[in-house]
């Protein structure tokens, strides 16, 4: 699996991953079925083709296939279908998870442009309104 620039990487974990769920990402696996307990997900591997063999695992933002072995990320596995356009997976996984602007700040087809805002502040975190972890003050 490539290695995500950092900025990528830390992108995703913060603003675009807490939006999303394994139905989003991969419900279009052939095979997609949550259990019942509702807390674990499998389908057939989308690399292998193993029937039921690819387990999405509650919490992480990965799937593994119990046959051929591969772990598949959420990002990842957009990348494969956009056939390895990390532009494009960018641009699909922003959407997916309704913000509007990717790793490096840039607004993506949303109609919100820098403009709006009136200064030059760049857009990147200051557009999200996401839980924060910091107590009440
Ligand atoms: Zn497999």
């Amino acid at each position: 699996m490539a290695k995500l620039r950092p900025k990528l990487t830390q992108w995703l974990n913060n603003w675009v991953y807490p939006h999303l769920s394994h139905t989003q990402i991969f419900g279009d696996l052939v095979g997609f079925t949550v259990s019942q307990s509702g807390e674990s997900w499998y389908a057939n591997c989308p690399r292998c083709g193993r029937i039921g063999s690819f387990y999405m695992l509650p919490g992480r933002q990965v799937g593994q296939c119990k046959s051929c072995g591969r772990t598949i990320g959420w990002f990842g596995y957009l990348r494969f279908q956009e056939h390895g356009d990390e532009d494009r997976a960018i641009t699909r996984i922003a959407q997916l998870a309704g913000i509007d602007t990717g790793p490096d700040g840039e607004t993506r087809n949303r109609g919100i442009s820098r403009d709006t805002l009136g200064d030059d502040r760049p857009l990147g975190l200051f557009t999200l309104s996401l839980p924060s972890d910091d107590p009440p003050s």
